[in-house]
């Protein structure tokens, strides 16, 4: 992978840096700037080195240029955290766009308006990876979150940009998650909770052949009790899951060492899915017909906590519990703790499992915690992602 090292000389020139700044605006306001924060350290080793820099994100799923939909409250933001003006293109292409970038100074800032209101950046139209690509001398990828994906903006232009290197955001990413999988410190530990064991099991078979234990939580453990020939009542359990929880147990179309898989012991049930529903502590795995697991119980929690506190690595993925419901998240925050306190490296994917470091405050207490749901996924899983592949 190429790095910003790998640039060569920027000073008077303009860069092309794909951002993610698709971050949530409520009234006009940006209300969680972590991931304009996150790109600051590529933006600033751009300037320093005398580049005045186009930006291109996308924000949300437009279906055309709806205009609650536009960049301009994130460009309003960018400016405050990095203390500059930072101008905002009425578009991505056309005649005054390359008119703005041409303009620009060294160290100015330039944000395109976001790029899926252009219908071509998801189909990777090769015209506006053209046009994109003539704003600027170089291009830089620092939204790690949109790699997994073949657009114009985070394929196309690079493929037509003869200097193209990952920002330190995406270089970051890629090489911890990498890392996790190709030389973890021993033992490497698993947590994988969460809804659905079909989201997951990607991530499932790849931590099989790699780590050392895996621990199962959330309504993920219903499909692999009910295979085991346990009931689960009325617990989130879909029948194409049980199958897919049956073949991972089977390890089939693994070669090599298995990691061994471990499962809940107790649980926290209730009568329905509520702020309201009162929790009912299960000693054992049998769930009666008009209840549902919503957590796992506490001697579960305890011992999956003790495995990750002696852990070299931990991969987190997914909570043990609805964690949102305070009465079934205790399972989940015993888990983020022992992430928390664990001295080895720990690493946490997932938009839920980010959701929940935070509110338990332990957000800065992991070695990584991954800006990219989707990305991440699928780097675990071992796909190869087209956005990292073009810059190699
Ligand atoms: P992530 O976003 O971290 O990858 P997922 O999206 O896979 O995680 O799963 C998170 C969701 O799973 C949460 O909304 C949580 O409420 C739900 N969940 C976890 N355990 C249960 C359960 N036992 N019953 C119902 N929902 C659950
Ligand atoms: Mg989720």
């Amino acid at each position: 992978m190429r790095t910003l090292a790998d640039l060569g000389e920027v000073a008077g020139q303009r860069v092309l840096v794909r951002v993610d700044f698709n971050v949530p605006v409520h009234d006009g306001t940006v209300t969680d700037d972590t991931r304009i924060a996150a790109a600051l350290p590529t933006l600033n080793e751009l300037r320093e080195r005398g580049a005045a820099l186009v930006l291109v994100s996308h924000l949300g799923r437009p279906q055309e240029r709806e205009p609650e939909l536009s960049l301009a409250p994130v460009a309003q933001r960018l400016s405050e955290l990095i203390g500059e003006p930072v101008k905002l293109a009425p578009g991505a292409r056309g005649d005054e766009v390359a008119h703005l970038a041409s303009a620009l100074r060294d160290r100015d800032i330039l944000l395109l308006e976001n790029i899926r209101y252009e219908p071509g950046e998801t189909k990777n139209d090769p015209d506006l990876a053209a046009d994109l690509a003539g704003l600027a001398d170089a291009y830089v990828d620092d939204a790690f979150g949109a790699a997994h994906r073949a657009h114009a903006s985070t394929v196309g232009v690079a493929e037509l940009m003869e200097r193209r290197a990952a920002g330190l955001l995406l270089a970051h990413e890629v090489d911890t998650l990498t890392e996790v999988l190709r030389d973890p410190a021993r033992p490497l530990v698993a947590v994988l909770g969460g809804a659905k064991v079909s989201d997951k099991i990607g991530v499932i078979r790849s931590f099989q052949r790699v780590a050392d234990t895996i621990l199962i939580g959330g309504a993920m453990c219903f499909p692999f009790l009910k295979a085991m020939g346990h009931s689960v009542g009325d617990s989130l359990c879909a029948q194409d899951d049980v199958k897919l929880a049956l073949s991972a147990m089977a390890g089939d179309s693994i070669g090599g060492p298995e990691a061994t898989l471990q499962l809940p012991s107790d649980l926290v049930l209730a009568d329905h899915f509520g702020d309201d529903a009162e929790p009912v502590a299960l000693d054992g795995l049998e769930v009666p017909d008009g209840m549902m697991g919503l957590d796992i119980g506490p001697r579960s929690a305890d011992g999956y906590a003790e495995t990750i506190q002696r852990a070299g690595t931990v991969f987190w993925n997914g909570p043990m519990g609805a964690f949102e419901l305070e009465p079934f998240a205790a399972g989940t925050r015993t888990v983020a703790r022992a992430v928390a306190d664990c001295p080895g490296t720990t690493v946490v994917g997932g938009g839920d499992s980010a959701a929940a470091l935070h509110q338990f405050g332990l957000q800065d207490r992991v070695t990584h915690l991954s800006t990219g749901g989707g990305a991440s996924m699928e780097l675990i899983e071992g796909k190869e992602l087209p956005g990292v592949e073009v810059l190699s």
